[in-house]
């Protein structure tokens, strides 16, 4: 069994009983150039390490390259990144019209009887109660025992998110819920460099336009539009999809992850929001991709990925509308691209490359902002330890990696065991063989009915999705023999009682408050020290 601690820290700007420690070799000067999220929650972290060590940060910015705007939803970690900043709910959240987030549901992924929905849950506490039962479930019903293995009447989540209730139980009640939210995009940048400028770091307006090469191959400074020439001991590229410093100035060579995820682009649009307020992500699969539905306090955030490989930009746009009501609204679309994969060197030389400059897997489970923040936070500790050879850079990029790639298989494993024939996208994905090995392992270690649990901890996927969220994703989507080959449980494999767990669920579910009640009136962090998550 595997537990995680989440910490509740509380914030310092630096450790070290008060005595000032001085900053890392040769760092005194820190830009970072890009200014969307990436940007601003790089220099808080690397301000709350460093700069009250007399380390200058200082953000870049073009004034004529808008940030990507999209972004909506997070996992939990986002939590910590914030726990870790001091920066409390109540300050940021409405701030930024963000909302709870429990999970996300999948809708029409599958279209096995009895599967067509699932929700993927945030882990709670309360799960230390369910996970058990659930496995065994689950692992009975691949040998082909006919008892009760969907995971929503398993886990409190998923329903706190069907009854839109907020995963903020009072102290009294000792289960706490590893929520994501969701937000504004905008206005989450808007609020970080708020936070960033209070706490010191400096900021600029001018466009880069090149950077120089130094003998050794790094970067010696950047030229700007405006005509100046700035230098600093690290570089960080937050520039977004443009990659200026990793890809174009280093040439970085990019790991594409195209041909087992084929999205390449999305289509965005607002629509309005009722009072009641949803406290999780909605994502329906549509004829050549998916479709997500954030809630915000605001307004519903939508946009349609879809790959144009089968569809086109205009085509998406009128499906996602339609599926709106708003195929006749004045309301504008937003369309991207998107680049899928990662550099294979995300500390290269000295520099950094954070945010979509350093890859991007779709948006599917919102992992995003998560990568930026654990490659700004590792960095932080690789710089603290002081070692900063290559074969540090080499450590901290298989890291990197192995976390691209784990999320990539969880991500590929939504669109390999959908069941849906109705168009050639979907058809496509189902039969799609570029699958990495720890995939094959874990498929074929479920279709033999064998536990998956100790292949996931064992291997590279096991690093980004616990293997709860495996155990989801495969009976979610109902990878099971066919009902009609079920047979009758034996007394060991039906040993659990579902209106056991229903009734203890249900007991549970009343202490959580509807989710607008929640946001209306949101509580002060908890003072647990640590909360511990079962994540097996
Ligand atoms: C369709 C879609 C949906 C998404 N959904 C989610 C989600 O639900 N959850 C999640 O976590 N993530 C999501 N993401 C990813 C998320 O939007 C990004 O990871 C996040 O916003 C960080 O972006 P960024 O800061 O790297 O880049 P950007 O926001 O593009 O910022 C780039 C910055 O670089 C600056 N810049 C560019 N060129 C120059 C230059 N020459 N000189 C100076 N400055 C320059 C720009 O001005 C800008 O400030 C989604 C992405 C897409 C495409």
């Amino acid at each position: 069994m595997t537990t995680a601690t989440l910490f509740n820290y509380s914030y310092r700007a630096q450790d070290g009983g008060g005595k000032l420690q001085p900053p890392p070799a040769n760092l005194r000067r820190i830009v970072i150039v890009g200014g969307g999220s990436a940007g601003w929650m790089t220099a808080l972290t690397f301000a709350r390490a460093f700069i009250e060590r007399g380390v200058e940060i200082t953000v870049l910015e073009s004034p004529t390259v808008p940030t990507i705007g999209v972004g909506e939803g997070s996992t939990p970690w986002l939590r910590g990144f914030f726990d870790s900043l001091g920066i409390e709910e109540a300050q940021w959240m409405p701030a930024c019209h963000a909302t709870y987030k429990c999970g996300i549901t999948f809708d029409g992924w599958s279209t096995r009887p009895g599967f067509e929905r699932y929700f993927h849950p945030f882990a709670s506490m309360l799960d230390n109660l369910t996970m058990t039962q659930f496995v065994h479930n689950v692992e009975a019903r691949i040998n082909g025992a006919d008892v009760h293995a969907h995971p929503d009447r398993f886990f409190i989540a998923a329903r706190l998110a069907a009854g839109r209730r907020a995963p903020k139980a009072p102290e009294s009640f000792p289960f706490d819920i590893w929520h994501g939210y969701h937000f504004d995009a905008t206005l989450l940048g808007q609020f970080l460099q708020r936070k960033a400028l209070e706490r010191g770091v400096r900021y600029q307006s001018c466009h880069v336009t090149h950077a120089t090469l130094d003998a050794q191959g790094g970067i010696a400074s950047v030229d700007t539009r405006e005509g100046e020439r700035i230098t600093a001991d690290l570089y960080v590229d937050c520039t977004g999809f443009a990659g200026l410093l990793i890809d174009k100035a280093l040439r970085t060579p990019f790991v594409s992850f195209a041909n087992n995820l084929f999205n390449d682009a999305a289509v965005a649009l607002p629509s309005p929001i009722g009072e009641s307020i949803p406290s999780e992500t909605v994502s329906t699969a549509l004829k050549h991709g998916w479709a997500w539905k954030i809630p915000l306090t605001n307004r519903y955030g939508n946009g349609y990925v879809y790959s144009t490989q089968f569809c086109s930009p205009e085509a998406a746009e009128t499906e996602l509308r339609q599926r709106l009501g708003l195929l006749d609204a004045d309301t504008s679309a937003r369309h991207l691209k998107m680049r899928i994969g990662r550099v294979t060197r995300h500390w290269n030389k000295n520099c950094l490359a954070v945010g979509l400059s350093q890859g991007f897997i779709e948006p599917l489970e919102a992992t995003a902002l998560l990568f930026i923040q654990q490659t700004a936070a590792v960095f932080v500790d690789f710089l603290e330890a002081g070692d900063l050879g290559e074969a540090a850079h080499d450590r901290f990029n298989q890291q990197v990696n192995e976390h691209f790639e784990g999320v990539r298989d969880y991500i590929v494993t939504h669109y390999k065991t959908n069941s849906r024939t109705d168009t050639d996208y979907w058809r496509a994905n189902a039969a799609n063989r570029n699958l990495s090995d720890d995939l094959k392992r874990l498929y074929s270690a479920w279709m033999e009915g064998k536990s998956i649990a100790p292949g996931v901890r064992q291997q590279v996927i096991g690093k980004a999705y616990p293997v709860f969220s495996w155990y989801s994703i495969m009976a979610g989507m109902g990878i099971f023999p066919e009902p009609h080959s079920l047979r009758a449980p034996t007394r060991k494999e039906a040993c659990y009682n579902m209106a056991e767990i229903d009734n203890l669920l249900e007991r549970s579910l009343v202490n959580y408050p509807d989710h607008r009640d929640a946001l209306a009136r949101i509580p002060p962090r908890r003072t647990d020290d640590s909360l511990q998550i079962y994540l097996w």
